[in-house]
């Protein structure tokens, strides 16, 4: 635990060190530190580092950590989401990135309606990644984009990808500049309600190679808290 206000100052200067090599600032990049596995002291170590953005991908874990923190926490939801349990977050988190079903998207209108909220989203691409089987496929997107766009309570803010685990980041480069030229692409057609502020992409293995091709969110757990272990929980 010690660790974490180094290991959060190392990832900051990488942040930078990424934006700048492009001619980019590295305030325009947003780091997301994935807090799932970890407990909540971890987090507020993070916090006293001035990380306010945490990542996590269970909704029981959510509503657990939600209890102690509340909001002094953005909360980002980045699983897989299951339609049923959209109700235990969706007045708790301030941007779901897993969006991949026009089923799930229509549950997530019906409850920040319910909620009186209006609920930024992400849409999840998966591309190339035969590691999960969640995401939209690439040309699924504008057709699905367009039918979520009519959603009331719903913003689409951009797009969100988790690419595979690699040895080499550089392997992941032509994956997110390929999730970078989508969003171009969709951002001319001048959908309401849409917009491609957010690229969601880059993880503690390629965080990196993420910023240099268009990410404006890094989503660095193993970074930040130390390696997660599964076995304890
Ligand atoms: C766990 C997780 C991360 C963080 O992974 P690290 O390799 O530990 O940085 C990022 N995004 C998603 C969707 C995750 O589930």
């Amino acid at each position: 635990m010690e660790h974490i206000s180094d290991n959060i100052q190392e990832v900051l200067d990488n942040i930078k060190q990424a934006a700048e090599k492009v001619g980019r600032n590295k305030d325009d990049i947003t780091l997301i530190a994935v807090s799932k596995t970890k407990p909540v002291e971890y987090i507020e170590e993070a916090m006293r580092s001035n990380i306010l953005d945490m990542g996590e991908n269970k909704v029981q874990e959510i509503r657990h950590k939600y209890e102690v923190l509340g909001d002094k926490v953005k909360w980002h939801m980045i699983g897989h989401l299951q339609t049923n349990k959209v109700k235990y977050i969706v007045d708790k988190v301030c941007l779901i990135h897993s969006v991949d079903s026009l089923k799930l998207a229509e549950k997530i209108n019906s409850e920040a309606i319910k909620a009186d909220k209006i609920m930024d989203i992400l849409i999840q691409l998966n591309v190339a990644n035969e590691d999960t089987k969640f995401g939209l496929m690439t040309d699924e997107l504008t057709n699905f984009i367009t039918a979520v766009s009519k959603l009331s309570n719903l913003r689409i803010k951009g797009l969100m990808t988790i690419a595979p685990y690699v040895t080499d980041s550089e392997d992941n480069r032509h994956i997110f500049r390929e999730i970078k030229q989508l969003a171009v692409d969709i951002k001319r057609k001048n959908i309401d309600n849409v917009n491609m502020d957010i690229l969601s992409m880059g993880m503690t293995n390629d965080y990196m190679v993420a910023i240099e091709e268009g990410s404006t969110m890094v989503r660095v757990g193993t970074g930040i808290f130390g390696k997660r272990d599964y076995n304890k929980r």
